[in-house]
């Protein structure tokens, strides 16, 4: 930017931030954007998920004369927005069609009185006729259209009301247009410009890295325990588990209640009401974790979610970026963790090549990045950012699971990697990487028998490593271009670059999983970090407190005071009116609303400091969710020790349909095919055959067809063990 003297509207922009949202310092490239604003001059503004867009528009709208109009996509978005301005004393509102005939006559009329200073209207609703004649006369200072990638077909959520915006350009040529999306692709960025019909318009990027996530990819080996670990890491602190499917939210979500977790369901197959309200308890830290399908997350702009888990691999790795994004919006530390497994991408190309509609290739190349990136051995901050176009410097980022270490690499790749490339070739490049590492790996596997591929020499050549490893490393070889996956059964060939391999000449990067220690103290040591010196008795009780204020106004937690905020309460411990407006983010309007009750608490938490109960207290009531999960750990270890259903229900003095569950999980985790000894193998082969005759996995109609012979229980396990052995045949 250039250099403007003397700094007046920054200096106003400034006051205005700090009065009324308590924040001393811009975020990078606010700063610019305000100024776009302030004179008048068009922009577009990218800057990634929290990367704080709309105080952009929201911080000139103050500083300015007139009326500050905002095109938002959707409702509960503006109502978000709304209440959380009117929480910081900026006169707001909204225009959608949730709003009844006379709430909108209200709106108009404080409007005409000069009363609103921002106002939020959905676009169907600003494109028409009346709506304009409205605006015309209402001192309208300029215009800001958020989410604005809505009006780009390449986008990837195009809403063709958002064409329409254009007339809306030509009715008020003298108004600047600004425009703010978090996607980043070069082609929504001009289509966004060209649409609008932007003039000389300003484009300021910001970077796309989200420092303050943390990444971590692993392979899916033990689902349930792989959740519960980041889970018990982040107790009481809200989180998103994102899956594949709608069954599958389901049912995690009673798995994980079963464990003594708080979560709620969200997809799209639930009736609209109870999504509402389980989004709303979510929004409002009623529960603490919402599982849920990618249908959750649009217009959700709850700052505090403190990690989002993908129990699958989504479709593209812009929507990785976008889900995972969706943690941590307050800049504080936060946790993204993707289980992904090689069939997640299969299913994806199957899902792709049935639908073929849309760019299949566009498509196709998005899901083969995600997977390069899941199996990649280069640090994640930098593969997500050179992704979307931006220079990454040649540096560890210290906030992934590649550049902490908690992947290590291995000692003699070349080695190991000539014996998978040996295989591959001895199978005759006819098999996929599931067959390959069982034939590795020296596996009585019924087919390998069958093919008689115990006879070749490479048979049994890493015997002495875990099959989900060498199946690792193979897919690593795959990403380093060493194989490849050949048509659409994914059959693994040798490339030119492979071949050299065998030769020697080559230099092959291999992982190795460390034990998973260190992903704990990696985690804690980013998490003490941010917690330096923060009273967590304070911080805990201060929490209560919000939520408490929170309820009484009907607001979400984070309206109130953000977890940033919270915890520099629970740091500083102002005791005083003087002391509290020091604290960032408490601006002069929640100074007045709850500067006395904080302070008031603070000063009673601070004479009972050293009062054991409290401490107690709070130590028993968080107990028992550890108390629960350890449960389903210690069944675990019992069916690895190979004790029947009746004793570990009897033990963990858990129901036995919950312990049913704990089985299906932990074989389903192991890939076990076969359900011995808890289900005999006759049984066993009788629900799989009659499973394969009537191609179904309902227990029921099962149940039925066998004439009532075999238990519910038994046959949930069987179909556990059938499709294992699907997934491992499918590749
Ligand atoms: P985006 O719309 O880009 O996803 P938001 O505007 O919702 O991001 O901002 C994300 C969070 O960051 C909000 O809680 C907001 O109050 C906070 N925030 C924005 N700007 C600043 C700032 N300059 N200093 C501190 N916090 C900020
Ligand atoms: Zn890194």
């Amino acid at each position: 930017m250039a250099e403007v003297s003397p700094d007046e509207p920054t200096d106003r922009l400034r006051a205005c931030l700090k009065q009324y949202w308590g924040y001393d310092d811009f975020r990078p490239l606010q700063e610019q954007a305000m100024r776009c604003v302030m004179e008048d001059r068009d922009s577009v503004v990218v800057l990634p998920t929290g990367g704080g867009k709309s105080l952009c528009y929201q911080v000139p709208a103050l500083c300015r004369e007139g009326l500050a109009v905002v095109v938002s996509p959707l409702i509960s978005l503006m109502k978000d927005q709304v209440d959380a301005l009117r929480e910081c004393g900026v006169a707001a509102a909204c225009v959608n069609s949730s709003l009844s005939a006379s709430e909108r006559m209200e709106v108009a009329s404080a409007v005409r009185r000069g009363e609103i200073r921002v106002l939020y209207v959905a676009p169907e609703r600003i494109v028409q006729e009346r709506t304009k004649d409205f605006l015309e006369d209402s001192n309208l200072s300029f215009i800001a259209v958020d989410e604005a990638h809505c009006i780009s077909e390449w986008g990837h959520d195009f809403r063709p009301e958002y064409r329409e915006l254009k007339g809306l350009r030509e009715r008020f040529p003298d108004v600047a247009f600004h425009a703010y999306t978090a996607t980043a692709t070069e082609r929504v960025r001009s289509d966004i410009a060209e649409n609008l019909g932007l003039k000389d318009h300003e484009l300021l990027v910001g970077s796309f890295d989200r420092s303050n996530l943390f990444y971590r990819v692993e392979r899916r080996r033990n689902r349930l325990l792989q959740i519960q670990k980041v889970l018990d890491r982040h107790q009481g602190e809200s989180g998103i588990i994102y899956c594949i499917s709608r069954r599958d939210v389901d049912e995690l979500s009673e798995t994980l209640n079963d464990l003594g977790y708080k979560t709620l369901p969200y997809h799209a197959g639930m009736d609209a009401e109870e999504r509402q309200k389980n989004q709303e308890a979510f929004i409002q830290d009623r529960t603490e974790t919402i599982v849920a399908t990618v249908a959750f997350g649009m217009g959700i702009d709850k700052p505090n979610v403190r990690y989002v888990i993908h129990a699958g691999m989504p479709k593209a790795l812009e929507n990785y970026q976008q889900e995972a994004g969706r943690a941590g919006r307050d800049g504080l530390e936060a946790e993204c963790c993707l289980f992904y497994s090689g069939s997640d991408a299969q299913l994806w190309r199957r899902i792709l090549n049935e639908e073929s509609a849309g760019n299949i290739d566009a498509a196709m190349a998005s899901l083969e990045a995600l997977d390069q990136f899941c199996t990649g051995v280069s640090c994640r901050h930098r593969s997500l950012v050179t992704y979307f176009g931006q220079d990454w410097p040649d540096e560890p980022c210290n906030a992934c699971d590649v550049c902490v270490g908690d992947l290590d690499l291995l000692d003699n790749p070349l080695e190991t990697a000539q014996k998978i490339v040996s295989g591959v070739v001895r199978l005759d490049q006819r098999f996929g990487g599931d067959y390959v590492s069982l034939h590795l790996t020296g596996s009585r596997d019924k087919r390998i028998l069958e093919n008689r591929h115990d006879q070749p020499s490479t048979y049994g050549i890493l015997q002495q490593h875990d099959r989900r490893a060498v199946r690792d490393w193979l897919e690593q070889l795959v990403s380093q271009g060493y194989l490849e996956k050949v048509g659409e059964y994914r059959v693994i060939h040798v490339t030119a670059k492979g071949r050299e391999l065998l030769r020697g000449a080559a230099s092959p990067r291999l992982l190795q999983s460390r034990k998973r220690k260190s992903t704990a103290e990696a985690s804690a040591e980013v998490r003490r970090e941010s917690w330096d010196g923060v009273d967590r008795g304070l911080f805990e009780r201060l929490r209560e407190l919000r939520k408490e204020l929170a309820d009484e106004r009907g607001v979400p937690a984070y309206i109130v005071f953000g977890d940033a905020t919270l915890r520099e309460l629970a740091r500083q411990k102002p005791t005083s009116i003087e002391e509290i407006q020091e604290v960032k983010g408490v601006g002069e309007k929640k100074l007045r609303d709850y500067g006395d009750v904080f302070t008031q608490h603070i000063q009673a938490y601070l004479k009972n400091d050293t009062d054991p109960n409290r401490t107690a207290k709070a130590g028993v009531s968080k107990n028992t969710g550890r108390k629960i999960s350890s449960a389903s750990r210690r069944a675990w270890q019992f069916f690895r020790d190979g004790m029947t259903l009746a004793e570990v229900a009897e033990t963990t003095g858990r129901a036995s349909s919950t312990v049913t569950g704990y089985l299906c999980d932990f074989l389903q985790s192991e890939a076990r095919t076969d359900p011995l000894p808890w289900v005999d193998a006759d049984t066993f082969e009788r629900v799989r055959t009659k499973a394969t005759e009537l191609q179904t996995d309902s227990s029921k109609q099962l149940f039925e067809a066998l004439g009532e012979t075999v238990s519910y229980d038994e046959i949930r396990i069987s179909l556990t063990c059938v499709a294992n052995e699907l997934e491992s045949c499918s590749q």
